[in-house]
Protein backbone atom coordinates (compact mmCIF):
# COMPACT_ATOMS: atom_id res chain seq x y z
CA UNK A 1 0.00 0.00 0.00
CA UNK A 2 1.06 3.81 -0.58
CA UNK A 3 0.35 6.20 2.44
CA UNK A 4 0.46 9.81 1.92
CA UNK A 5 1.84 11.12 5.14
CA UNK A 6 2.12 14.68 3.59
CA UNK A 7 0.46 16.80 0.45
CA UNK A 8 0.84 20.01 1.40
CA UNK A 9 4.22 22.77 -0.41
CA UNK A 10 6.36 24.34 1.06
CA UNK A 11 5.52 25.28 4.61
CA UNK A 12 2.96 22.92 6.56
CA UNK A 13 -0.13 24.68 7.51
CA UNK A 14 -2.46 23.41 9.82
CA UNK A 15 -6.05 25.00 9.44
CA UNK A 16 -9.22 24.44 9.89
CA UNK A 17 -9.66 25.49 6.54
CA UNK A 18 -7.20 22.13 5.49
CA UNK A 19 -8.69 19.53 7.27
CA UNK A 20 -9.28 17.17 4.75
CA UNK A 21 -6.12 17.18 2.67
CA UNK A 22 -4.15 18.23 5.11
CA UNK A 23 -1.15 20.55 6.08
CA UNK A 24 1.85 18.22 6.39
CA UNK A 25 4.85 18.94 4.19
CA UNK A 26 5.55 15.90 1.36
CA UNK A 27 6.13 12.13 3.24
CA UNK A 28 5.00 9.21 0.82
CA UNK A 29 5.36 5.43 2.24
CA UNK A 30 4.98 2.75 0.37
CA UNK A 31 4.79 -0.38 2.27
CA UNK A 32 5.02 -4.10 1.31
CA UNK A 33 5.24 -7.49 2.62
CA UNK A 34 9.26 -6.66 3.30
CA UNK A 35 10.14 -3.20 2.94
CA UNK A 36 8.87 0.27 4.18
CA UNK A 37 9.85 2.98 1.06
CA UNK A 38 9.42 6.75 2.27
CA UNK A 39 10.33 9.47 0.15
CA UNK A 40 11.09 12.78 1.40
CA UNK A 41 10.76 13.67 5.73
CA UNK A 42 8.41 16.97 5.40
CA UNK A 43 6.65 17.32 8.49
CA UNK A 44 4.64 14.00 7.11
CA UNK A 45 7.24 11.76 8.18
CA UNK A 46 6.79 12.30 11.87
CA UNK A 47 3.67 9.58 11.23
CA UNK A 48 5.91 6.66 9.57
CA UNK A 49 5.00 3.59 11.66
CA UNK A 50 8.83 2.09 11.67
CA UNK A 51 8.52 -2.08 11.54
CA UNK A 52 11.42 -4.15 12.81
CA UNK A 53 10.64 -6.73 10.44
CA UNK A 54 10.41 -5.00 7.56
CA UNK A 55 13.32 -3.07 4.92
CA UNK A 56 13.37 0.82 5.64
CA UNK A 57 14.74 2.92 3.52
CA UNK A 58 14.80 6.69 3.41
CA UNK A 59 14.58 8.47 -0.11
CA UNK A 60 15.31 12.08 -0.66
CA UNK A 61 14.33 14.09 -3.42
CA UNK A 62 16.24 17.43 -2.47
CA UNK A 63 17.30 19.22 0.62
CA UNK A 64 14.70 22.02 0.32
CA UNK A 65 13.70 22.34 3.87
CA UNK A 66 9.96 20.97 3.34
CA UNK A 67 11.09 17.84 2.13
CA UNK A 68 13.38 17.08 5.17
CA UNK A 69 12.22 19.65 8.20
CA UNK A 70 10.32 15.98 9.58
CA UNK A 71 13.25 14.09 9.26
CA UNK A 72 13.85 14.45 13.32
CA UNK A 73 10.55 14.29 14.57
CA UNK A 74 9.39 10.45 14.21
CA UNK A 75 8.91 9.07 17.85
CA UNK A 76 10.47 5.44 16.93
CA UNK A 77 9.21 3.66 18.99
CA UNK A 78 11.10 2.30 22.16
CA UNK A 79 11.34 -1.33 20.57
CA UNK A 80 12.65 -0.61 17.37
CA UNK A 81 16.16 -1.95 16.91
CA UNK A 82 17.46 -1.46 13.48
CA UNK A 83 19.13 1.12 11.09
CA UNK A 84 17.17 2.94 8.85
CA UNK A 85 18.47 3.39 5.34
CA UNK A 86 18.73 6.74 3.61
CA UNK A 87 20.12 7.54 0.94
CA UNK A 88 19.32 10.50 -2.18
CA UNK A 89 20.15 10.16 -5.94
CA UNK A 90 20.16 14.04 -5.92
CA UNK A 91 23.60 13.87 -4.18
CA UNK A 92 26.25 11.69 -2.91
CA UNK A 93 26.31 9.77 -0.16
CA UNK A 94 29.26 12.01 1.91
CA UNK A 95 26.82 15.39 0.87
CA UNK A 96 23.47 13.35 2.02
CA UNK A 97 25.13 12.67 5.37
CA UNK A 98 26.85 16.46 5.45
CA UNK A 99 23.58 18.56 4.22
CA UNK A 100 21.23 16.93 7.06
CA UNK A 101 24.03 16.30 9.60
CA UNK A 102 24.54 20.07 9.43
CA UNK A 103 20.40 20.61 9.38
CA UNK A 104 20.32 18.41 12.58
CA UNK A 105 22.87 20.66 14.67
CA UNK A 106 23.55 23.58 16.48
CA UNK A 107 22.33 26.98 15.44
CA UNK A 108 19.45 25.47 13.88
CA UNK A 109 18.69 22.52 16.06
CA UNK A 110 19.34 21.98 19.78
CA UNK A 111 21.57 18.73 19.42
CA UNK A 112 23.81 16.65 17.09
CA UNK A 113 20.86 14.79 16.31
CA UNK A 114 22.30 12.23 14.05
CA UNK A 115 25.04 11.42 15.63
CA UNK A 116 23.09 11.50 19.32
CA UNK A 117 20.47 9.33 17.49
CA UNK A 118 22.94 6.64 15.79
CA UNK A 119 19.34 5.03 14.02
CA UNK A 120 20.56 6.21 10.24
CA UNK A 121 22.94 4.31 7.87
CA UNK A 122 23.37 6.71 4.95
CA UNK A 123 24.19 4.88 1.45
CA UNK A 124 24.79 5.94 -2.01
CA UNK A 125 22.02 5.39 -4.74
CA UNK A 126 23.66 3.05 -6.52
CA UNK A 127 24.85 0.93 -3.46
CA UNK A 128 20.91 0.95 -3.05
CA UNK A 129 20.04 0.14 -6.17
CA UNK A 130 22.30 -2.68 -6.56
CA UNK A 131 21.80 -4.40 -3.07
CA UNK A 132 18.12 -4.63 -3.70
CA UNK A 133 17.47 -6.20 -6.75
CA UNK A 134 13.97 -7.13 -6.40
CA UNK A 135 12.88 -3.32 -6.50
CA UNK A 136 13.83 -2.23 -9.52
CA UNK A 137 14.80 1.76 -8.88
CA UNK A 138 15.42 4.30 -11.33
CA UNK A 139 15.76 8.09 -10.61
CA UNK A 140 15.14 11.00 -12.79
CA UNK A 141 16.39 14.66 -12.72
CA UNK A 142 13.66 16.99 -12.19
CA UNK A 143 13.66 21.07 -12.94
CA UNK A 144 14.43 22.99 -10.02
CA UNK A 145 16.49 25.42 -8.61
CA UNK A 146 19.58 23.50 -7.33
CA UNK A 147 17.74 20.11 -8.57
CA UNK A 148 15.13 17.36 -7.55
CA UNK A 149 15.55 13.80 -8.11
CA UNK A 150 12.33 12.30 -9.09
CA UNK A 151 11.81 8.22 -8.71
CA UNK A 152 10.44 5.23 -9.91
CA UNK A 153 9.91 2.14 -8.10
CA UNK A 154 8.49 -1.33 -10.30
CA UNK A 155 7.99 -4.26 -7.44
CA UNK A 156 5.95 -7.30 -8.46
CA UNK A 157 5.20 -5.59 -11.61
CA UNK A 158 3.29 -2.70 -10.23
CA UNK A 159 5.17 0.87 -10.78
CA UNK A 160 4.98 4.21 -8.49
CA UNK A 161 6.56 7.40 -9.48
CA UNK A 162 7.37 10.68 -7.18
CA UNK A 163 7.72 13.47 -9.21
CA UNK A 164 8.11 16.16 -6.55
CA UNK A 165 9.57 19.37 -6.92
CA UNK A 166 9.42 19.88 -10.92
CA UNK A 167 8.69 22.72 -12.94
CA UNK A 168 7.30 20.70 -15.98
CA UNK A 169 7.81 22.14 -19.54
CA UNK A 170 5.82 21.47 -22.35
CA UNK A 171 8.43 22.88 -24.87
CA UNK A 172 11.83 21.28 -23.63
CA UNK A 173 13.42 17.49 -24.00
CA UNK A 174 11.97 17.00 -20.27
CA UNK A 175 8.65 15.93 -21.65
CA UNK A 176 9.76 13.02 -23.85
CA UNK A 177 12.12 11.61 -20.96
CA UNK A 178 9.43 11.80 -18.59
CA UNK A 179 6.50 10.31 -20.95
CA UNK A 180 9.17 6.99 -20.80
CA UNK A 181 9.71 7.39 -17.23
CA UNK A 182 5.88 7.19 -16.17
CA UNK A 183 4.34 5.37 -18.70
CA UNK A 184 2.16 2.22 -17.10
CA UNK A 185 2.63 3.45 -13.96
CA UNK A 186 0.11 2.06 -11.20
CA UNK A 187 0.24 5.57 -9.27
CA UNK A 188 1.96 8.76 -9.70
CA UNK A 189 2.61 11.81 -7.36
CA UNK A 190 2.74 14.85 -9.25
CA UNK A 191 3.69 18.45 -8.24
CA UNK A 192 0.48 20.48 -9.05
CA UNK A 193 1.64 23.46 -6.27
CA UNK A 194 0.29 26.07 -8.30
CA UNK A 195 -2.87 26.98 -11.09
CA UNK A 196 -1.43 28.04 -14.36
CA UNK A 197 -2.92 31.37 -13.51
CA UNK A 198 -0.35 31.47 -10.66
CA UNK A 199 2.32 30.22 -12.39
CA UNK A 200 3.03 33.92 -14.35
CA UNK A 201 4.48 35.06 -11.17
CA UNK A 202 6.47 32.05 -10.50
CA UNK A 203 8.29 31.14 -12.97
CA UNK A 204 11.64 29.48 -12.10
CA UNK A 205 10.37 29.03 -8.71
CA UNK A 206 10.61 25.29 -9.50
CA UNK A 207 6.92 23.41 -9.62
CA UNK A 208 4.19 22.61 -12.06
CA UNK A 209 0.71 23.61 -11.94
CA UNK A 210 -2.66 21.71 -11.83
CA UNK A 211 -3.38 22.27 -15.46
CA UNK A 212 -0.19 20.97 -16.30
CA UNK A 213 -0.60 17.79 -14.53
CA UNK A 214 -4.32 16.90 -16.00
CA UNK A 215 -2.55 17.45 -19.21
CA UNK A 216 0.35 15.36 -18.78
CA UNK A 217 -2.08 12.07 -17.03
CA UNK A 218 -3.63 12.05 -20.78
CA UNK A 219 -0.27 11.51 -22.42
CA UNK A 220 0.40 8.03 -20.24
CA UNK A 221 -0.89 5.26 -19.02
CA UNK A 222 -1.62 5.76 -15.26
CA UNK A 223 -4.40 4.54 -12.90
CA UNK A 224 -3.69 6.91 -10.17
CA UNK A 225 -2.58 10.22 -11.00
CA UNK A 226 -2.12 12.29 -7.81
CA UNK A 227 -1.12 15.89 -7.44
CA UNK A 228 0.46 17.06 -4.67
CA UNK A 229 2.56 18.93 -3.00
CA UNK A 230 -0.38 21.95 -2.70
CA UNK A 231 -0.01 25.56 -2.06
CA UNK A 232 -0.10 26.18 1.54
CA UNK A 233 -2.91 28.53 0.79
CA UNK A 234 -5.00 25.88 -1.14
CA UNK A 235 -7.95 25.46 0.63
CA UNK A 236 -10.20 21.98 0.99
CA UNK A 237 -13.24 24.33 -0.45
CA UNK A 238 -10.62 24.96 -3.43
CA UNK A 239 -9.59 21.78 -4.32
CA UNK A 240 -13.03 20.19 -3.74
CA UNK A 241 -14.02 22.69 -6.53
CA UNK A 242 -11.07 21.79 -9.07
CA UNK A 243 -11.26 18.01 -8.20
CA UNK A 244 -15.29 18.67 -9.67
CA UNK A 245 -13.80 20.57 -12.71
CA UNK A 246 -11.56 16.99 -13.97
CA UNK A 247 -13.75 14.98 -16.08
CA UNK A 248 -10.90 12.18 -15.99
CA UNK A 249 -10.84 9.71 -13.20
CA UNK A 250 -8.06 8.88 -12.64
CA UNK A 251 -6.72 12.21 -11.80
CA UNK A 252 -7.05 12.97 -7.86
CA UNK A 253 -5.68 15.76 -5.45
CA UNK A 254 -3.39 13.73 -2.94
CA UNK A 255 -5.15 13.18 0.74
CA UNK A 256 -3.02 13.37 3.78
CA UNK A 257 -3.65 9.77 5.20
CA UNK A 258 -5.38 8.51 2.30
CA UNK A 259 -4.15 4.86 1.55
CA UNK A 260 -3.87 3.25 -1.79
CA UNK A 261 -3.64 0.20 -3.14
CA UNK A 262 0.00 -1.05 -4.17
ZN1 LIG B 1 8.89 21.28 -2.02
ZN1 LIG C 1 12.09 22.28 -3.59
Amino acid sequence: MIINHGVRGSVPNSSQKNMIFGGNTPCVEIKTNQYQLIFDCGTGFSKVDFSNNLQSIIFISHFHHDHIQGFAFNGFSSDLNKKIIVTSAHSNVEKTHKFLLNYYNIPYFPVDYINIINRFEFMSFEDVVNKFDDLQINTINLNHPGDSSGYSIIKDKKKFCYLLDNEYKEIDTQKEQLIRFCDNSDTIIWDGMYLDKELIDKKGWGHSSVEQGIAFSNQILVNNFLISHHAPWRTDTEIKKLQQSISSNKVRFAAENEVIDF
